[in-house]
């Protein structure tokens, strides 16, 4: 069945402003434009990872356990107030404000008991941060086609394949590996057969039965980003999320599909990739009102010519439309709507916005914007990606197309 078009208007739609979210709004700008942002103008000319020291800073701010219950030693706070952070991040270095998705809980599903307990523990500190594999040479858009194998042998599984884009599969502390245990049967879906896998690793290392190859990106610096080849790798059967209550229940290994939860891990993804995207346009918009007040041509500053200022006030509207967006649909999400639809949506369009307002911020630079000398042709290297990852433009096109149009019969 088609979906309506608009979502239904929660009843008690929460205030986006308190004074709680203003504190932490405030303290989220102050820490990335004093400390996010030199580290950012350093380290990303030289390709170079964010460094640990900058890492335990973030982890004292709470940023790696935002959306991590106060019990467990996070923030307790939702979607809502991880976005907020990101896009004050972002505005810094996207690269700051994608790495804290690599905690927030990452790499404690296949644990239990105390051991949860201690990796959320460490999660929400920064020190248990990971690594996400489910691209592949020949899985991207396409994830169902994952091929990697594995395999049990005893009380392990042993792991073969390729995953390809990994990012700080080296720095990390766990990866999350997107695996195939069996092949889908005759009238199944394709994606049925695929497992996640944790994988504890020691940190600044590969495990044994791993080779890895860097990739050299022109931009989304701070990361190092791998193509990985697994060879025989060995895990633990309890390193399979979802094993340890097959066990209990003496059930086989894997018979229902990961896909599901990947799924649903991405609605928040997008909604985070559109926050960031919002921060990175705000940069350029930042950059640019700065900017065109110091250049002078013709005996003004270019902030005088119309064209420029009605060009800054397209390019900051849209960014505040995009905002106000991204707000609608965490708060939905926090408020445990299911918004796939939406989520697909706020990336399309926050995250293209990126694209043409850092694009228009090089302009307004002239060709100071074609240098390495300014911020702005980080932003928009940045912004980029974002179109790209967490699903392409394309791939949301098609997830928000499915739910309004049903497919005749004839495809
Ligand atoms: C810098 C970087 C970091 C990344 N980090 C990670 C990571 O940490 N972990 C991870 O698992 N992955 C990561 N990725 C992978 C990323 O998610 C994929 O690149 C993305 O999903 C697209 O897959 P692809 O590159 O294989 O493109 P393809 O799927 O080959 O797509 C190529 C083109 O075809 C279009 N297309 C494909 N299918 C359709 C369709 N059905 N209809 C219309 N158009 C279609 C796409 O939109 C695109 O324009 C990263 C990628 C990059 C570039």
């Amino acid at each position: 069945m088609p979906e309506p078009l608009a979502p239904p208007v929660p009843v008690l739609f929460p205030p986006y402003h308190t004074p709680e979210r203003e504190a932490i709004q405030a303290e989220a700008r102050r820490f990335a434009m004093e400390e996010a942002l030199p580290l950012a103008n350093e380290l990303d000319p030289q390709k170079a990872e964010i460094p640990r020291w900058f890492l335990e800073r973030m982890g004292k701010q709470g940023y790696f356990g935002i959306q991590i219950p106060k019990e467990f030693g996070g923030l307790g706070l939702g979607v809502f107030e991880y976005c907020m952070i990101s896009e004050e991040l972002a505005r810094a270095w996207m690269s700051v404000a994608s790495i804290i998705a690599r905690a927030q809980g990452g790499g404690t599903q296949h644990a239990t008991g105390d051991r949860r307990r201690q990796l959320l523990e460490l999660s929400a500190r920064g020190e248990w941060i990971g690594a996400a594999g489910l691209s592949e040479p020949t899985a991207g858009s396409d994830l169902a086609n994952v091929q990697t194998r594995a395999v049990l042998d005893g009380d392990e599984w042993v792991i073969t394949g390729q995953k390809r884009w990994t990012g700080n599969a080296k720095a990390a502390d766990w990866m999350s590996l997107l695996v195939r245990t069996s092949d889908p049967q005759p009238g199944q879906s394709r994606s049925a057969g695929l497992s996640t896998v944790i994988v504890e690793k020691e940190r600044d290392a590969f495990p044994p039965g791993v080779t890895a190859v860097m990739i050299d990106k022109i931009g989304y610096h701070g990361f190092l980003t791998w193509n990985l080849t697994f060879d025989g790798m060995r895990v633990p059967a309890d390193a399979m999320v979802g094993w340890a209550a097959k066990q209990g229940r003496g059930g086989k290994p894997e018979e229902r599909s990961a896909f599901a939860g990947v799924e649903a891990g991405l609605n928040i993804a997008r909604v985070h990739t559109a926050s960031r995207a919002v921060g990175l346009a705000r940069a350029a918009v930042e950059d640019c009102i700065t900017y065109t007040q110091e250049r002078v041509q013709f005996q003004h500053p270019i902030a005088d010519f119309q064209a420029i200022r009605f060009k800054i006030a397209e390019m900051a509207a849209r960014v505040e439309q995009a905002r106000s967006f991204y707000r609608q649909v965490a708060t939905l999400i926090d408020l445990g709507y299911p918004c796939e639809k939406e989520a697909a949506m706020v990336k399309l369009m926050a995250t293209e916005m990126a694209v043409e307002v850092t694009g228009d911020g090089i302009q307004l630079h002239g060709g100071n914007g074609y240098t390495t000398e300014r911020q702005v042709e980080r932003h928009w290297r940045d912004a980029r990606l974002t179109t790209i990852f967490e699903g392409t433009s394309q791939i949301q096109q098609r997830i928000i197309s499915d739910r309004l149009l049903p497919r005749s019969p004839l495809q």
